[in-house]
């Protein structure tokens, strides 16, 4: 196993009261594996991301329980520097937006440059070579002319593909990239998508994509972990869970995906919003926006049942969302 995350929780003190932005969260990751994760925007999943790569800000942040195994090792009970050192080397992270990531003062092939004299000790003519290797492997055209180049010259899907490079430069066991492609427009978003699924499977990396589109990971996710409210609420191997959702959550998270075949049907959409992490609803965090929500939803909290075949869903009534078939 690469990564284990266990039983993870972190809090946020607010005006409003404590936040359980992550709230018993476990999930594994194997080497060569990818787990997408899924959910819409205060479900946890970044935060969970932000406390495995060890760079969340504490406070306003708090790890109140949980572990985080890495290649063996509790990462939260390291130190910084070890942390740091595992963070540059073995465990890398591509953001959204690359132009804030990335350095603007600094040429896009000194910026590669860097890490391999840093972590690697290699020359700097060594390095300024390797750095124009990894701009040919992630398929910036003219590589060779755009190495002196600085990020803002470069056009989003470049510049995301420049965050690539950095992130597989040391060859890390794992990488996370958290909504790589939200800010690209639709044909750029499947190239940086098979881009990061091929580098994925020649190292053999374990990779966490963190996502609130379904449609984005259908094609690269072994299996996939749906969030809500600071919980995993069903996870399932990719096809099973496209197949037939455990949940009504996810079922109503595919049904707003566009479809082809549904061309002319009105989008779907879940009603209402998300819940305020320092309010959320009693029983299933869900109930307040499930169509199939009945009264045990309103005071008994699911678990998360073991759906069988390597699938989990935290619904009372999951085996009845599963079997109601999609059309
Ligand atoms: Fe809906 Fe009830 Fe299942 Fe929650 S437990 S998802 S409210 S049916």
């Amino acid at each position: 196993m690469l990564l284990e995350v266990r039983d993870l929780h972190v809090e946020f003190r607010t005006r409003d009261g404590v936040a359980r932005a992550v709230d018993g969260v476990s999930y594994t990751v194997d080497a060569g594996e990818t787990l997408a994760v899924l959910g819409e925007s205060g479900s946890g999943k970044s935060v969970t991301a932000q406390a495995v790569m060890g760079i969340l800000d504490t406070p306003p942040a708090r790890i109140t329980r949980g572990q985080i195994v890495f290649q063996g090792r509790d990462l939260l009970t390291l130190k910084e520097d070890e942390r740091r050192r595992i963070r540059g080397a073995r465990m890398s992270m591509i953001f959204q937006d690359a132009l804030s990531a990335l350095n603007p003062v600094l040429t896009v092939g000194d910026q590669l440059g860097e890490m391999f004299v840093v972590h690697r000790g290699m020359s700097k003519r060594d390095a300024r070579a390797r750095a124009l290797e990894l701009m040919d492997q992630v398929r910036i055209p003219g590589a060779a002319q755009r190495v002196r180049d600085y990020p803002h010259q470069f056009s989003g899907g470049m510049r995301q593909r420049i965050m690539i490079a950095m992130a597989i430069a040391l060859e890390p066991a794992l990488v996370i990239a958290d909504e790589p492609t939200t800010a690209l427009d639709v044909t750029v978003q499947a190239q940086v998508m098979d881009l990061l699924d091929e580098l994925q499977r020649e190292y053999r990396m374990g990779l966490v994509l963190i996502t609130h589109d379904l449609g984005v990971v259908a094609d690269v996710a072994d299996r996939i972990a749906v969030m809500y409210a600071g919980r995993i609420v069903e996870s399932a191997p990719v096809h099973d869970l496209y197949k037939a959702p455990a949940h009504p959550y996810t079922r109503g998270l595919l049904d707003s995906i566009p479809r082809l075949d549904h061309k002319g049907r009105e989008l779907y959409a879940i009603k209402g919003q998300p819940p305020n992490l320092t309010h959320v609803p009693p029983g299933c965090a869900f109930h307040p926006r499930c169509p199939m929500a009945r009264d045990i939803c309103r005071t008994d909290p699911p678990p998360l049942y073991d759906a069988g075949e390597g699938r989990r869903s935290a619904c009372h009534f999951w085996r009845e969302c599963r079997d109601d078939l999609r059309d």
